[in-house]
């Protein structure tokens, strides 16, 4: 341990939890509740029995498996047995229009809460409040947001992530793809979000190889970030294209040779890089999933940053993935089922002082992936983007060491994310899962201080 960490630690910021990650398997037992009318119990139950998930509800729930206030106690002090604590907590809150019965939330959770093992998930089901008939009803769901952020601090030192899952009416059955996502270890660094989700046919899939007959575009794929894309997307049976620059042309080689991938070398900015991508999509018969990875960063405050570097910043972050995106829609080139995925930031819903190039271009995808879910929807197209905090990489190496130590630990997990954590949540939007999940920004930032 680094000396500085020691530091943090004796300050109190205390050691942060050993995140499970990747495809360890999630088992153990699930506590489901609900207010009344809770419109997606039935939903959830199906999809955790099909996980081999055991199902209880409070005693004040209907239904076999009720646990007593007294069994929920037990499991709190079952330490010594983790297995028999809580591995999830679900809260189904779509029914509640009446502030008084937030009082279901607390009466669920305040037994429960001690009873949940460390790595647990706690999920809460909303409506969402902007399409709610009474002010009253829209008040109960947006607190349910406020709920499960602040569960999220307060069990982020056990590694235990809470966050929102919004359904629209309708939508019950597609909430399995951000369900599914979320009762797994590849969820481990997303912390305190929102998950929207509409209505939309997730169709059959192989659930062992998602992605199967599917071509995947990921930009920036040599290394950090844009490797670790590449590689989920492969795992999960997608066709891979990398992109990157001339000088990391061996990288880029060495990793497609692996996947069994298909390297273009193409600066993105450059005007023929639009037609070369555009040519290799034909060839492979359509796009069906193009991830904007690629970026950079040069840091200055604005009165001292050359006019390049806030073009070039731009452009590569920004202004390139627009053009690209503009030229495979017009031509067709990205197929039915499609999906487009942003790469933001963090610094650009928080801004970041010596960063204003960066964070307007990072914010700019975000306005952009807002927009355009609309239009795509007609068209059977996803977009969404992730927003990633402190993602351990060769960009965030480069940060002074006191500097970077501070920034990995500003978030309620009290660590860094790795590449992985990104590429998953990308994955998942990917996942034919996820078809009703479009224009959401999910940062993967551990419920990072900053801009949260
Ligand atoms: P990185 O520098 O390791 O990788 C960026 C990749 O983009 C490199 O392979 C680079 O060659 C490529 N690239 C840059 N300019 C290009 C161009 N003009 N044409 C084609 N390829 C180009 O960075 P990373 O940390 O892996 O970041 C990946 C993405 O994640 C970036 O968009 C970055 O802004 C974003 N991000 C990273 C963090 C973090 O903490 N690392 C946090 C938030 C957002």
């Amino acid at each position: 341990m680094s000396q500085i960490v020691e530091t943090l630690i004796n300050l109190g910021l205390g050691k942060p939890a050993d995140l499970k990650r990747g495809d360890t398997a999630f088992t153990g037992k699930v506590l489901l509740g609900g207010g009344a009318n809770a419109d997606c119990l039935s939903t959830v139950a199906t999809h955790c029995q099909s996980q081999g998930l055991e199902l209880c509800r409070p005693a004040s729930a209907s239904g076999e498996s009720a646990a007593s206030l007294a069994t929920i106690q037990a499991w709190q002090n079952s330490d010594e047995a983790p297995g028999d604590k809580l591995q999830a907590l679900i809260f189904d809150g779509t029914g509640i229009t009446d502030t008084r019965d937030l009082t279901l939330a607390y009466d669920f959770f305040k037994p429960a809460l001690k009873a949940l093992s460390t790595c647990g998930r706690i999920i809460i089901l909303s409506r969402p409040h902007q399409q709610q008939s009474s002010p009253q009803a829209a008040a109960c769901q947006r607190a349910l947001e406020g709920l499960a952020r602040s569960l999220a601090k307060e069990s982020g030192k056990r590694g235990t992530t809470a966050q929102v899952i919004t359904v629209e009416a309708g939508a019950e059955a597609a909430l399995v793809g951000p369900l599914g996502f979320l009762l797994s270890y590849r969820s481990s660094y997303v912390n305190a979000q929102v998950f929207r989700v509409s209505a939309a046919d997730i169709g059959e899939f192989d659930s062992k190889a998602p992605l199967a007959g599917k071509t995947a575009l990921v930009t920036g794929a040599s290394r950090g970030i844009g490797a670790a894309i590449a590689t989920a997307l492969a795992r999960d049976g997608a066709k891979i294209i990398g992109l990157d620059v001339e000088p990391l042309k061996a990288d880029l080689e060495t990793l497609m040779s692996k996947l069994g991938g298909q390297a273009l070398i193409a600066d993105i900015t450059a005007d023929d890089t639009p037609a070369k991508v555009l040519e290799q999509a034909k060839a492979a018969g359509g796009l069906d999933i193009v991830v904007h990875n690629a970026g950079i960063t040069r840091d200055k405050t604005l009165a001292n940053m050359p006019q390049h570097w806030w073009d070039l910043t731009l452009d590569i972050n920004l202004g390139a993935a627009l053009r690209l995106n503009s030229v495979l829609l017009e031509s067709d080139a990205l197929n039915s089922g499609g999906r487009i995925v942003g790469v933001s930031s963090m610094n650009g819903i928080a801004g970041q002082r010596g960063q204003s190039n960066y964070a307007a271009s990072k914010a700019g995808v975000i306005g952009y992936v807002e927009q355009m879910a609309r239009s795509l929807k007609e068209r059977n197209i996803t977009i969404n983007a992730v927003a990633p905090g402190f993602i351990e990489t060769q960009m965030t190496a480069a940060i002074p060491l006191m500097t970077r130590e501070v920034g990995r630990r500003l978030n309620s997990l009290s660590q860094g994310g790795q590449p992985e954590d990104v590429a998953e949540t990308i994955a998942f939007f990917a996942n034919p899962q996820a078809a009703g999940v479009t224009g959401n920004i999910i940062r993967v930032c551990g419920q990072s201080w900053l801009g949260a």
